[in-house]
Protein backbone atom coordinates (compact mmCIF):
# COMPACT_ATOMS: atom_id res chain seq x y z
CA UNK A 1 0.00 0.00 0.00
CA UNK A 2 2.17 3.23 -0.96
CA UNK A 3 1.16 6.52 0.63
CA UNK A 4 -0.85 8.65 -1.96
CA UNK A 5 1.16 12.14 -1.39
CA UNK A 6 4.40 13.25 -1.02
CA UNK A 7 5.46 16.28 0.51
CA UNK A 8 6.75 18.73 -1.62
CA UNK A 9 10.06 20.27 -2.52
CA UNK A 10 9.12 24.09 -0.94
CA UNK A 11 7.59 22.57 2.15
CA UNK A 12 10.68 20.93 2.34
CA UNK A 13 12.88 23.39 1.51
CA UNK A 14 11.52 25.70 4.79
CA UNK A 15 11.47 22.51 7.31
CA UNK A 16 14.93 22.08 6.53
CA UNK A 17 15.83 26.07 6.76
CA UNK A 18 14.04 26.25 10.04
CA UNK A 19 15.75 22.90 11.42
CA UNK A 20 19.45 24.86 9.86
CA UNK A 21 18.28 28.15 11.22
CA UNK A 22 17.41 26.35 14.91
CA UNK A 23 21.02 24.64 15.01
CA UNK A 24 22.73 28.10 14.48
CA UNK A 25 23.47 27.32 10.74
CA UNK A 26 22.46 29.42 7.94
CA UNK A 27 19.38 29.32 6.64
CA UNK A 28 18.90 27.85 2.57
CA UNK A 29 17.79 31.52 1.68
CA UNK A 30 21.05 33.25 2.94
CA UNK A 31 22.76 31.67 0.27
CA UNK A 32 20.71 32.27 -2.92
CA UNK A 33 23.99 34.41 -4.22
CA UNK A 34 26.35 31.65 -3.39
CA UNK A 35 26.68 31.42 -7.06
CA UNK A 36 28.42 34.98 -7.39
CA UNK A 37 31.03 33.99 -5.23
CA UNK A 38 32.21 30.67 -6.62
CA UNK A 39 31.71 26.95 -6.53
CA UNK A 40 28.69 26.04 -5.58
CA UNK A 41 27.26 22.40 -4.13
CA UNK A 42 23.68 21.44 -4.29
CA UNK A 43 21.67 20.46 -1.83
CA UNK A 44 19.04 17.68 -3.08
CA UNK A 45 16.21 15.88 -1.01
CA UNK A 46 15.48 11.86 -2.33
CA UNK A 47 11.91 12.65 -0.91
CA UNK A 48 11.09 14.40 -4.33
CA UNK A 49 14.33 14.33 -6.29
CA UNK A 50 14.80 18.18 -6.23
CA UNK A 51 17.28 20.29 -5.44
CA UNK A 52 16.77 22.33 -2.39
CA UNK A 53 19.08 25.22 -3.02
CA UNK A 54 22.84 25.89 -3.71
CA UNK A 55 25.35 25.94 -1.07
CA UNK A 56 28.59 27.89 -1.57
CA UNK A 57 31.44 24.80 -1.38
CA UNK A 58 34.91 25.20 -0.04
CA UNK A 59 37.41 26.21 -1.99
CA UNK A 60 41.17 24.83 -2.26
CA UNK A 61 42.62 27.59 -0.62
CA UNK A 62 39.74 27.08 2.52
CA UNK A 63 40.71 23.80 2.16
CA UNK A 64 44.64 24.41 2.88
CA UNK A 65 43.51 26.95 5.49
CA UNK A 66 41.51 24.40 7.49
CA UNK A 67 44.27 21.83 7.20
CA UNK A 68 47.00 24.10 8.49
CA UNK A 69 44.44 25.42 11.23
CA UNK A 70 43.41 22.45 11.96
CA UNK A 71 47.42 21.30 12.66
CA UNK A 72 47.86 24.40 14.52
CA UNK A 73 45.23 23.64 16.75
CA UNK A 74 46.38 20.08 17.57
CA UNK A 75 49.66 21.74 18.64
CA UNK A 76 48.37 23.49 21.83
CA UNK A 77 44.48 20.91 21.95
CA UNK A 78 46.86 17.89 22.69
CA UNK A 79 48.27 18.99 25.99
CA UNK A 80 44.78 19.98 27.31
CA UNK A 81 43.63 17.05 29.79
CA UNK A 82 41.83 14.71 28.83
CA UNK A 83 38.90 15.10 30.78
CA UNK A 84 38.90 19.01 29.93
CA UNK A 85 38.16 18.02 26.57
CA UNK A 86 35.57 15.92 27.81
CA UNK A 87 33.53 18.76 28.48
CA UNK A 88 33.68 20.11 25.10
CA UNK A 89 31.76 16.61 23.96
CA UNK A 90 29.47 16.70 27.21
CA UNK A 91 28.43 19.84 26.15
CA UNK A 92 28.41 18.86 21.98
CA UNK A 93 25.57 15.90 23.31
CA UNK A 94 23.99 17.73 25.17
CA UNK A 95 23.19 20.59 22.67
CA UNK A 96 22.87 17.53 20.36
CA UNK A 97 20.12 16.42 22.58
CA UNK A 98 18.11 19.66 22.55
CA UNK A 99 18.21 19.81 18.68
CA UNK A 100 17.45 15.96 18.17
CA UNK A 101 14.64 16.68 16.44
CA UNK A 102 15.84 19.43 14.40
CA UNK A 103 18.59 17.38 12.71
CA UNK A 104 16.25 14.43 12.27
CA UNK A 105 14.74 16.36 9.96
CA UNK A 106 17.65 17.01 8.13
CA UNK A 107 18.82 13.22 7.59
CA UNK A 108 14.64 12.58 6.79
CA UNK A 109 15.38 15.44 4.26
CA UNK A 110 18.90 14.77 3.01
CA UNK A 111 18.74 11.07 3.22
CA UNK A 112 15.71 9.94 2.80
CA UNK A 113 15.23 7.70 6.58
CA UNK A 114 12.10 7.46 7.82
CA UNK A 115 11.29 9.43 11.25
CA UNK A 116 12.27 6.52 14.05
CA UNK A 117 15.35 5.70 11.70
CA UNK A 118 15.97 9.23 11.72
CA UNK A 119 15.68 9.88 15.01
CA UNK A 120 17.71 6.28 16.11
CA UNK A 121 20.65 7.83 14.39
CA UNK A 122 20.76 11.06 16.28
CA UNK A 123 20.18 9.06 19.26
CA UNK A 124 23.65 7.51 18.42
CA UNK A 125 25.15 10.58 18.48
CA UNK A 126 24.23 11.29 21.58
CA UNK A 127 25.34 7.74 22.91
CA UNK A 128 28.31 8.18 21.34
CA UNK A 129 28.98 11.73 23.03
CA UNK A 130 28.25 10.32 26.65
CA UNK A 131 30.95 7.14 25.55
CA UNK A 132 33.26 9.59 24.87
CA UNK A 133 32.73 11.77 27.67
CA UNK A 134 33.39 8.41 29.92
CA UNK A 135 36.41 7.48 27.96
CA UNK A 136 38.03 10.51 28.38
CA UNK A 137 38.81 9.64 31.89
CA UNK A 138 40.20 6.56 30.54
CA UNK A 139 42.27 6.40 28.23
CA UNK A 140 44.36 4.20 30.17
CA UNK A 141 47.96 2.72 29.49
CA UNK A 142 49.42 -0.16 30.97
CA UNK A 143 52.20 -0.80 33.66
CA UNK A 144 54.40 -3.86 32.27
CA UNK A 145 56.25 -6.38 34.57
CA UNK A 146 59.80 -5.30 32.99
CA UNK A 147 63.35 -7.79 33.48
CA UNK A 148 65.46 -5.42 34.79
CA UNK A 149 65.47 -4.46 38.81
CA UNK A 150 65.25 -0.54 39.56
CA UNK A 151 63.27 0.05 36.22
CA UNK A 152 60.00 0.66 35.30
CA UNK A 153 58.09 -0.37 31.90
CA UNK A 154 54.65 1.10 31.28
CA UNK A 155 52.97 2.72 27.80
CA UNK A 156 51.36 6.10 27.30
CA UNK A 157 48.85 7.02 24.89
CA UNK A 158 49.15 10.78 23.59
CA UNK A 159 47.00 12.27 20.92
CA UNK A 160 47.75 11.72 17.39
CA UNK A 161 47.32 14.81 15.13
CA UNK A 162 44.65 15.35 12.87
CA UNK A 163 42.36 13.53 12.09
CA UNK A 164 40.86 13.30 8.27
CA UNK A 165 36.80 12.51 7.99
CA UNK A 166 35.21 11.15 5.03
CA UNK A 167 31.92 10.00 5.33
CA UNK A 168 28.96 8.46 3.10
CA UNK A 169 25.73 9.80 2.52
CA UNK A 170 23.37 7.02 4.52
CA UNK A 171 24.96 7.48 7.76
CA UNK A 172 25.39 11.64 7.38
CA UNK A 173 25.48 12.49 11.26
CA UNK A 174 26.59 9.41 13.28
CA UNK A 175 29.08 8.39 11.36
CA UNK A 176 30.46 11.93 12.31
CA UNK A 177 29.65 11.80 15.41
CA UNK A 178 31.83 8.36 16.13
CA UNK A 179 34.53 10.08 14.50
CA UNK A 180 34.62 13.35 16.42
CA UNK A 181 33.35 12.34 19.97
CA UNK A 182 36.48 9.68 20.23
CA UNK A 183 38.99 12.33 18.02
CA UNK A 184 38.35 14.83 20.24
CA UNK A 185 38.76 13.21 23.77
CA UNK A 186 41.95 11.55 22.34
CA UNK A 187 43.22 14.97 21.81
CA UNK A 188 42.92 14.88 17.66
CA UNK A 189 41.14 18.11 16.23
CA UNK A 190 38.97 16.90 13.30
CA UNK A 191 38.92 17.96 9.41
CA UNK A 192 35.38 16.59 7.90
CA UNK A 193 34.67 15.66 4.34
CA UNK A 194 30.90 14.91 4.59
CA UNK A 195 29.50 13.26 1.12
CA UNK A 196 28.01 15.59 -1.05
CA UNK A 197 24.76 14.05 -1.39
CA UNK A 198 24.48 15.42 2.69
CA UNK A 199 25.47 18.55 3.24
CA UNK A 200 22.75 20.04 5.30
CA UNK A 201 23.39 18.02 8.18
CA UNK A 202 27.00 18.44 8.00
CA UNK A 203 26.31 22.58 8.48
CA UNK A 204 24.22 21.70 11.13
CA UNK A 205 26.77 18.66 13.13
CA UNK A 206 29.31 21.97 12.38
CA UNK A 207 27.36 24.79 13.82
CA UNK A 208 26.30 22.99 16.93
CA UNK A 209 29.83 21.52 17.54
CA UNK A 210 31.19 25.76 17.10
CA UNK A 211 28.47 26.92 19.99
CA UNK A 212 29.58 23.82 22.15
CA UNK A 213 33.34 25.07 21.38
CA UNK A 214 32.45 28.26 22.30
CA UNK A 215 30.53 27.14 25.43
CA UNK A 216 33.13 25.61 26.76
CA UNK A 217 36.33 27.74 25.65
CA UNK A 218 37.70 25.40 23.31
CA UNK A 219 39.36 26.51 20.14
CA UNK A 220 37.41 26.71 16.84
CA UNK A 221 40.16 25.45 15.59
CA UNK A 222 39.65 21.79 16.87
CA UNK A 223 36.32 21.26 13.55
CA UNK A 224 36.71 22.08 10.00
CA UNK A 225 34.09 21.11 7.18
CA UNK A 226 34.96 20.78 3.81
CA UNK A 227 32.04 21.12 1.64
CA UNK A 228 32.86 19.81 -2.00
CA UNK A 229 33.20 16.63 -4.16
CA UNK A 230 35.84 13.56 -3.64
CA UNK A 231 38.90 15.58 -4.35
CA UNK A 232 38.71 17.02 -0.74
CA UNK A 233 38.74 13.37 0.43
CA UNK A 234 41.81 12.99 -1.87
CA UNK A 235 43.13 15.95 -0.37
CA UNK A 236 43.16 14.57 3.55
CA UNK A 237 44.23 11.44 2.36
CA UNK A 238 47.42 12.72 0.28
CA UNK A 239 47.81 15.55 3.28
CA UNK A 240 50.70 14.63 5.89
CA UNK A 241 49.45 16.63 8.55
CA UNK A 242 46.24 14.35 8.83
CA UNK A 243 47.67 11.92 11.10
CA UNK A 244 44.78 9.47 10.67
CA UNK A 245 42.30 8.95 7.89
CA UNK A 246 38.42 7.44 8.93
CA UNK A 247 37.13 6.47 5.53
CA UNK A 248 33.37 5.48 5.50
CA UNK A 249 32.32 4.89 2.12
CA UNK A 250 32.32 1.63 -0.91
CA UNK A 251 34.70 -0.47 -1.18
CA UNK A 252 35.80 1.34 -4.64
CA UNK A 253 36.41 4.56 -2.68
CA UNK A 254 38.77 2.32 0.10
CA UNK A 255 40.64 1.17 -2.72
CA UNK A 256 41.51 4.72 -3.97
CA UNK A 257 42.43 5.71 -0.40
CA UNK A 258 43.86 2.98 1.37
CA UNK A 259 46.94 3.42 -0.95
CA UNK A 260 47.37 6.70 -0.99
CA UNK A 261 47.89 7.22 2.53
CA UNK A 262 49.76 3.91 3.18
CA UNK A 263 52.39 6.07 0.62
CA UNK A 264 53.34 8.36 3.08
CA UNK A 265 52.63 5.81 6.02
CA UNK A 266 49.37 7.76 7.31
CA UNK A 267 47.05 5.93 9.58
CA UNK A 268 43.98 4.52 7.53
CA UNK A 269 40.52 3.43 9.34
CA UNK A 270 38.39 1.88 7.14
CA UNK A 271 34.65 1.16 7.18
CA UNK A 272 33.79 0.17 3.71
CA UNK A 273 30.97 -1.96 2.21
CA UNK A 274 29.18 -5.07 3.65
CA UNK A 275 27.59 -7.81 1.80
CA UNK A 276 25.87 -9.12 5.17
CA UNK A 277 24.15 -12.52 5.85
CA UNK A 278 21.85 -14.40 7.81
CA UNK A 279 21.35 -18.18 8.40
CA UNK A 280 18.82 -19.53 9.22
CA UNK A 281 18.76 -23.34 10.87
CA UNK A 282 16.08 -25.83 10.84
CA UNK A 283 15.07 -24.97 14.95
CA UNK A 284 14.98 -21.26 14.69
CA UNK A 285 11.95 -19.33 15.79
CA UNK A 286 10.67 -18.07 12.67
CA UNK A 287 7.85 -15.43 14.29
CA UNK A 288 11.29 -13.71 16.05
CA UNK A 289 13.35 -14.50 12.66
CA UNK A 290 11.08 -13.21 10.32
CA UNK A 291 10.72 -9.86 12.15
CA UNK A 292 14.43 -9.85 12.22
CA UNK A 293 15.08 -10.31 8.32
CA UNK A 294 12.84 -8.07 7.81
CA UNK A 295 13.94 -5.21 9.21
CA UNK A 296 17.71 -5.62 8.35
CA UNK A 297 16.84 -6.02 4.52
CA UNK A 298 13.95 -3.45 4.17
CA UNK A 299 14.79 -1.07 6.36
CA UNK A 300 16.84 1.93 5.72
CA UNK A 301 15.21 0.98 1.69
CA UNK A 302 18.47 -1.39 2.01
CA UNK A 303 21.01 1.20 2.59
CA UNK A 304 22.82 0.66 6.12
CA UNK A 305 26.11 -0.79 5.31
CA UNK A 306 24.75 -3.72 7.58
CA UNK A 307 21.79 -4.30 5.74
CA UNK A 308 21.07 -7.77 4.94
CA UNK A 309 21.72 -8.59 1.79
CA UNK A 310 21.86 -12.61 1.75
CA UNK A 311 19.84 -15.47 3.47
CA UNK A 312 21.24 -18.60 3.86
CA UNK A 313 17.90 -20.86 4.36
CA UNK A 314 17.85 -25.05 5.45
CA UNK A 315 15.86 -26.52 2.73
CA UNK A 316 13.26 -28.02 5.41
CA UNK A 317 12.65 -24.53 6.21
CA UNK A 318 12.98 -22.40 3.50
CA UNK A 319 9.25 -22.25 1.76
CA UNK A 320 7.56 -21.61 4.74
CA UNK A 321 10.02 -18.88 5.43
CA UNK A 322 9.87 -17.30 2.06
CA UNK A 323 5.82 -17.36 2.34
CA UNK A 324 6.71 -15.53 5.68
CA UNK A 325 8.70 -12.85 4.34
CA UNK A 326 6.77 -12.60 0.96
CA UNK A 327 3.46 -11.80 3.01
CA UNK A 328 5.77 -9.38 5.71
CA UNK A 329 7.39 -7.50 2.03
CA UNK A 330 3.61 -7.33 1.16
CA UNK A 331 2.92 -4.94 3.99
CA UNK A 332 5.48 -2.89 4.01
CA UNK A 333 3.97 0.80 3.39
CA UNK A 334 5.98 2.73 1.45
CA UNK A 335 6.14 6.26 0.90
CA UNK A 336 6.77 10.16 2.73
CA UNK A 337 9.22 9.05 5.20
CA UNK A 338 8.00 11.56 7.62
CA UNK A 339 5.06 9.80 7.47
CA UNK A 340 4.72 8.21 10.75
CA UNK A 341 3.01 4.88 8.90
CA UNK A 342 5.76 4.61 6.47
CA UNK A 343 8.65 1.95 7.05
CA UNK A 344 10.07 2.08 3.80
CA UNK A 345 10.85 5.53 2.13
CA UNK A 346 12.92 6.51 -1.02
CA UNK A 347 16.28 5.86 -2.55
CA UNK A 348 19.06 8.42 -2.39
CA UNK A 349 18.79 8.92 -5.77
CA UNK A 350 17.87 7.53 -9.31
CA UNK A 351 21.41 5.96 -9.79
CA UNK A 352 20.86 3.82 -6.91
CA UNK A 353 17.22 2.60 -8.84
CA UNK A 354 18.89 1.99 -11.23
CA UNK A 355 21.57 0.06 -9.91
CA UNK A 356 18.96 -1.95 -8.19
CA UNK A 357 17.02 -2.72 -11.53
CA UNK A 358 20.49 -3.65 -13.04
CA UNK A 359 21.54 -6.09 -10.12
CA UNK A 360 18.10 -7.68 -10.49
CA UNK A 361 17.84 -8.24 -14.06
CA UNK A 362 21.70 -9.44 -13.74
CA UNK A 363 20.19 -12.28 -10.44
CA UNK A 364 17.42 -12.98 -13.05
CA UNK A 365 19.74 -13.91 -15.83
CA UNK A 366 21.65 -16.12 -13.20
CA UNK A 367 18.88 -17.86 -12.70
CA UNK A 368 17.26 -15.92 -9.82
CA UNK A 369 13.46 -15.79 -9.52
CA UNK A 370 12.12 -12.20 -8.35
CA UNK A 371 9.27 -13.50 -5.16
CA UNK A 372 8.93 -10.27 -4.39
CA UNK A 373 9.01 -6.22 -4.81
CA UNK A 374 11.59 -4.87 -7.01
CA UNK A 375 8.83 -2.67 -8.97
CA UNK A 376 9.31 1.23 -9.09
CA UNK A 377 6.37 3.43 -7.09
CA UNK A 378 5.48 6.94 -6.98
CA UNK A 379 7.07 7.87 -10.31
CA UNK A 380 4.36 9.67 -11.67
CA UNK A 381 4.43 11.71 -8.52
CA UNK A 382 7.82 12.24 -8.17
CA UNK A 383 9.56 11.16 -10.94
CA UNK A 384 13.21 12.36 -10.27
CA UNK A 385 12.95 10.55 -6.45
CA UNK A 386 13.65 6.73 -6.44
CA UNK A 387 10.99 4.36 -4.55
CA UNK A 388 11.19 1.15 -4.99
CA UNK A 389 9.74 -2.10 -3.00
CA UNK A 390 12.58 -4.25 -1.57
CA UNK A 391 12.92 -6.88 -3.26
CA UNK A 392 13.26 -11.04 -2.51
CA UNK A 393 15.03 -12.90 -4.98
CA UNK A 394 15.78 -17.10 -4.78
CA UNK A 395 19.06 -18.14 -6.20
CA UNK A 396 20.43 -21.44 -7.37
CA UNK A 397 23.77 -20.47 -6.46
CA UNK A 398 25.83 -18.10 -5.32
CA UNK A 399 26.57 -15.97 -8.64
CA UNK A 400 28.88 -12.67 -9.47
CA UNK A 401 26.00 -10.28 -8.21
CA UNK A 402 25.05 -11.90 -5.06
CA UNK A 403 28.82 -11.44 -3.99
CA UNK A 404 28.29 -7.50 -4.64
CA UNK A 405 26.97 -5.19 -2.56
CA UNK A 406 24.27 -3.35 -4.52
CA UNK A 407 23.07 -0.75 -2.37
CA UNK A 408 19.24 -0.98 -2.39
CA UNK A 409 16.62 -3.55 -0.90
CA UNK A 410 17.58 -6.76 -2.63
CA UNK A 411 17.63 -9.57 -0.49
CA UNK A 412 18.76 -12.90 -2.06
CA UNK A 413 17.83 -16.40 -1.06
CA UNK A 414 20.09 -19.57 -1.11
CA UNK A 415 19.44 -22.68 0.51
CA UNK A 416 21.96 -25.11 1.85
CA UNK A 417 21.86 -28.92 3.77
CA UNK A 418 24.77 -28.92 5.93
CA UNK A 419 25.58 -25.93 8.52
CA UNK A 420 29.48 -26.35 6.82
CA UNK A 421 27.96 -25.72 3.77
CA UNK A 422 26.36 -22.76 4.72
CA UNK A 423 28.98 -20.99 6.68
CA UNK A 424 31.29 -21.86 3.68
CA UNK A 425 28.35 -19.65 1.66
CA UNK A 426 28.16 -17.82 4.47
CA UNK A 427 32.26 -16.72 3.90
CA UNK A 428 31.89 -16.59 0.60
CA UNK A 429 31.77 -12.93 -0.26
CA UNK A 430 34.92 -10.62 -0.65
CA UNK A 431 32.82 -8.36 2.31
CA UNK A 432 32.87 -9.34 5.88
CA UNK A 433 30.76 -6.65 7.88
CA UNK A 434 27.90 -8.28 9.87
CA UNK A 435 26.14 -11.68 10.02
CA UNK A 436 23.62 -13.39 12.06
CA UNK A 437 22.81 -16.76 12.65
CA UNK A 438 18.71 -17.90 13.51
CA UNK A 439 18.73 -21.05 15.75
CA UNK A 440 17.64 -22.68 18.88
CA UNK A 441 20.21 -24.87 18.77
CA UNK A 442 23.75 -23.90 20.93
CA UNK A 443 25.75 -26.01 19.25
CA UNK A 444 24.77 -23.68 16.11
CA UNK A 445 24.65 -20.58 17.70
CA UNK A 446 28.49 -21.80 19.44
CA UNK A 447 29.66 -22.97 15.95
CA UNK A 448 28.91 -19.51 13.83
CA UNK A 449 30.85 -17.29 16.69
CA UNK A 450 33.71 -20.04 16.33
CA UNK A 451 37.24 -19.76 15.03
CA UNK A 452 35.65 -21.24 11.93
CA UNK A 453 32.32 -19.60 11.70
CA UNK A 454 31.67 -16.29 10.48
CA UNK A 455 34.50 -14.48 9.31
CA UNK A 456 32.78 -10.67 9.85
CA UNK A 457 33.50 -8.03 12.20
CA UNK A 458 30.04 -8.76 13.79
CA UNK A 459 28.20 -11.73 14.79
CA UNK A 460 25.13 -11.95 15.90
CA UNK A 461 22.00 -14.74 17.34
CA UNK A 462 18.78 -14.60 16.94
CA UNK A 463 18.96 -10.99 16.02
CA UNK A 464 19.49 -9.01 12.35
CA UNK A 465 22.38 -8.03 11.09
CA UNK A 466 22.36 -4.38 11.56
CA UNK A 467 21.14 -2.12 14.38
CA UNK A 468 24.79 -1.99 16.15
CA UNK A 469 24.87 -0.52 19.42
CA UNK A 470 27.85 2.26 20.17
CA UNK A 471 29.03 0.06 22.97
CA UNK A 472 30.93 -2.43 21.04
CA UNK A 473 33.24 -1.33 18.49
CA UNK A 474 32.19 -1.57 14.63
CA UNK A 475 33.38 -2.73 11.74
CA UNK A 476 34.87 -5.85 9.09
CA UNK A 477 37.10 -7.98 7.87
CA UNK A 478 38.05 -8.29 4.39
CA UNK A 479 36.92 -5.62 1.38
CA UNK A 480 35.21 -3.88 4.28
CA UNK A 481 38.60 -2.86 5.50
CA UNK A 482 39.37 -4.13 8.79
CA UNK A 483 39.20 -0.67 10.87
CA UNK A 484 36.94 -0.03 13.93
CA UNK A 485 35.21 2.67 15.30
CA UNK A 486 32.72 3.77 18.22
CA UNK A 487 32.88 1.59 21.58
CA UNK A 488 35.23 -0.95 23.19
CA UNK A 489 38.83 -0.01 22.81
CA UNK A 490 38.68 1.65 19.15
CA UNK A 491 39.98 4.68 20.64
CA UNK A 492 42.90 3.81 20.22
CA UNK A 493 43.03 4.20 16.56
CA UNK A 494 42.78 8.12 17.27
CA UNK A 495 45.68 7.85 19.72
CA UNK A 496 49.30 6.78 19.40
CA UNK A 497 51.16 4.96 21.73
CA UNK A 498 54.34 5.47 23.36
CA UNK A 499 56.19 2.67 25.54
CA UNK A 500 58.18 4.40 28.60
CA UNK A 501 61.27 2.51 30.13
CA UNK A 502 61.88 4.44 33.38
CA UNK A 503 65.37 3.73 34.97
CA UNK A 504 65.48 4.94 38.93
CA UNK A 505 68.69 2.57 39.58
CA UNK A 506 72.34 3.38 39.69
CA UNK A 507 73.05 0.97 37.27
CA UNK A 508 72.91 0.62 33.52
CA UNK A 509 71.35 -3.02 32.67
CA UNK A 510 70.89 -3.33 29.57
CA UNK A 511 68.23 -5.79 27.78
CA UNK A 512 68.72 -9.19 27.34
CA UNK A 513 71.71 -9.88 29.74
CA UNK A 514 73.90 -7.55 26.62
CA UNK A 515 77.19 -6.60 27.93
CA UNK A 516 78.50 -3.69 26.80
CA UNK A 517 81.16 -0.92 28.17
P1 LIG B 1 31.01 6.51 -1.60
O1 LIG B 1 32.19 5.61 -1.54
O2 LIG B 1 30.46 6.87 -2.92
O3 LIG B 1 31.36 7.89 -0.87
C1 LIG B 1 31.79 7.94 0.48
C2 LIG B 1 32.62 9.19 0.69
O4 LIG B 1 33.88 9.02 0.02
C3 LIG B 1 32.02 10.47 0.12
O5 LIG B 1 32.26 11.52 1.03
C4 LIG B 1 32.80 10.66 -1.16
O6 LIG B 1 32.87 12.00 -1.57
C5 LIG B 1 34.16 10.15 -0.78
N1 LIG B 1 34.99 9.65 -1.89
C6 LIG B 1 34.58 8.96 -2.97
N2 LIG B 1 35.64 8.63 -3.73
C7 LIG B 1 36.74 9.11 -3.13
C8 LIG B 1 38.13 9.07 -3.42
N3 LIG B 1 38.60 8.49 -4.52
N4 LIG B 1 38.99 9.66 -2.56
C9 LIG B 1 38.53 10.25 -1.43
N5 LIG B 1 37.22 10.33 -1.11
C10 LIG B 1 36.33 9.76 -1.94
O7 LIG B 1 29.88 5.84 -0.67
P2 LIG B 1 28.34 6.26 -0.47
O8 LIG B 1 27.57 5.92 -1.69
O9 LIG B 1 28.24 7.64 0.08
O10 LIG B 1 27.93 5.28 0.72
C11 LIG B 1 27.54 3.96 0.54
C12 LIG B 1 28.69 3.00 0.80
O11 LIG B 1 29.26 3.24 2.09
C13 LIG B 1 28.25 1.56 0.83
O12 LIG B 1 29.22 0.77 0.19
C14 LIG B 1 28.18 1.23 2.31
O13 LIG B 1 28.30 -0.13 2.62
C15 LIG B 1 29.34 2.02 2.81
N6 LIG B 1 29.22 2.31 4.25
C16 LIG B 1 30.01 1.61 5.11
C17 LIG B 1 29.88 1.83 6.47
C18 LIG B 1 30.70 1.06 7.44
O14 LIG B 1 30.74 1.45 8.60
N7 LIG B 1 31.37 -0.01 7.07
C19 LIG B 1 28.97 2.77 6.96
C20 LIG B 1 28.19 3.47 6.05
C21 LIG B 1 28.33 3.23 4.69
Amino acid sequence: PAAPRLPDTAALRARASSALRRCGARDLDTYADAAATGPTLPARTPLTGAALGHLPATTPGQAEAALAEAHRTFLTWRTVPAPVRGALVKRLGELLTAHQEDLADLVTIEAGKIRSEALGEVREMIDICDFAVGLSRQLYGRTIAGERPGHRLSETWHPLGVAGVISAFNFPVAVWSWNTAVALVCGDPVVWKPSELTPLTALACTALLARAAADTGAPAGVHHLLLGGREFGEMLADDPRVALVSATGSVRMGRQVAPRVAARFGRCLLELGGNNAAVVTPSADLDLTVRGIVFAAAGTAGQRCTTLRRLIVHEDVAEPLIERIVHAYGQLPLGDPFDAATLVGPLVDTAAGTAMAEALAAAQRDGGKLLAGGDRCLAAEAPEAAYVRPALVRMPAQTEIVRTETFAPILYVLTYRTLDEAIALHNGVPQGLSSSIFTRDQREAERFLAPDGSDCGIANVNIGTSGAEIGGAFGGEKETGGGRESGSDAWRAYMRRATNTVNYSADLPLAQGVNFL
